[in-house]
């Protein structure tokens, strides 16, 4: 067991990307929580883990859209200290369009989404800013910046994950945590088929593997936004930089010309 480095805590690492990244980062040494509802699942990934890594995991199952379950995550971000870096992972998509869903199944969406992704935000921030040494990583997606593709709220839900991390990087940055938002396109994982969607029918999809080893590149060199599929990296410099010139115009004390009645 590896005391020297920080433990991760990983949600949604029973499939998919969580359970590459757990597989990425019990190969470098870390100690390891990982968090889902399948405990079975876990406890498989943390017995092959543990066998060919020799890091510690511990599993720790829990809905996270359930209060109780979630409240019992937030406590241990809260009180483990040798938990330094959260994975924000865990992410549903809802099946259907807004106009079709089921309001139940959106609901859920945004416990998971949101409120689960925040809450546990800001279980651990606390202590990392305590310590001067934290990191975040938070699993957004490319729809946050495609709102017109119709998945319902999903590319709403991961909009909020890319604001809030680029709030908390704002924020915390310069106080020792450092903050990532991971924008994934396609991914081939089981997210497509739990939300009743063929993976089948898209282009340009991503292998899981090759996904977080391209966002653990934007790890290493400590970058805000990792977007692995976008070959141009000017292209987001350049929107980011256009989003950032509208703020001097922002703050009037009066409304701009075409706003105010005529006569
Ligand atoms: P996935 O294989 O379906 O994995 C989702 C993970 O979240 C699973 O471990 C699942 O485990 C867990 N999870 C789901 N509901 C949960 C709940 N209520 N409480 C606790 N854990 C829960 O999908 P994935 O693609 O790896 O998704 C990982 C992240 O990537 C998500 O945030 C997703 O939005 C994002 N993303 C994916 C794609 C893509 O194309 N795959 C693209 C952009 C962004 P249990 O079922 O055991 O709970």
């Amino acid at each position: 067991m590896n005391t020297q480095l920080p433990s991760f805590l990983i949600t949604g690492a029973s499939s998919g990307i969580g359970a590459v990244y757990a597989d990425r980062f019990a190969r470098r040494g870390h100690n390891l929580v990982l968090v889902a509802r399948d405990r079975a699942r876990l406890e498989a990934l943390a017995g092959r883990l543990r066998a060919e890594t020799g890091v510690a995991v511990d599993v720790l199952p829990a809905d996270l859209a359930v209060a109780e379950d979630l409240a019992r995550v937030e406590h241990r971000l809260r009180d483990d200290d040798r938990i330094g870096i959260l994975v924000n992972n865990a992410g549903i998509a809802a099946p259907g369009t807004f106009a079709d869903a089921a309001i139940d199944s959106v609901d859920r969406l945004i416990r998971v989404n949101v409120t689960a992704v925040t809450r546990l935000a800001a279980a651990a921030v606390p202590r990392f800013v305590a310590r001067g040494e934290g990191a975040i990583v938070n699993v957004a997606s490319v729809l946050a910046l495609v709102p017109e593709v119709s998945l319902g709220v999903y590319g709403a839900s991961k909009a909020f994950v890319l604001s809030l991390s680029q709030g908390l990087q704002a924020e915390l940055g310069g106080r020792g945590v450092y903050v990532q938002a991971v924008l994934p396109a396609a991914t081939r994982t089981e997210i497509w088929e739990r939300s009743e969607r063929d993976i089948d029918k898209l282009q340009g999809v991503m292998e899981v593997g090759e996904l977080v080893d391209a966002a653990l590149v934007g790890f290493d060199r400590r970058e805000a936004v990792t977007i692995p599929p976008l070959a141009d990296a000017a292209q987001w410099d350049a929107l980011d930089a256009s989003r950032k010139a509208l703020l001097p115009n922002l703050f009037n004390a009066h409304a701009a010309q075409r706003y105010r009645a005529a006569g």
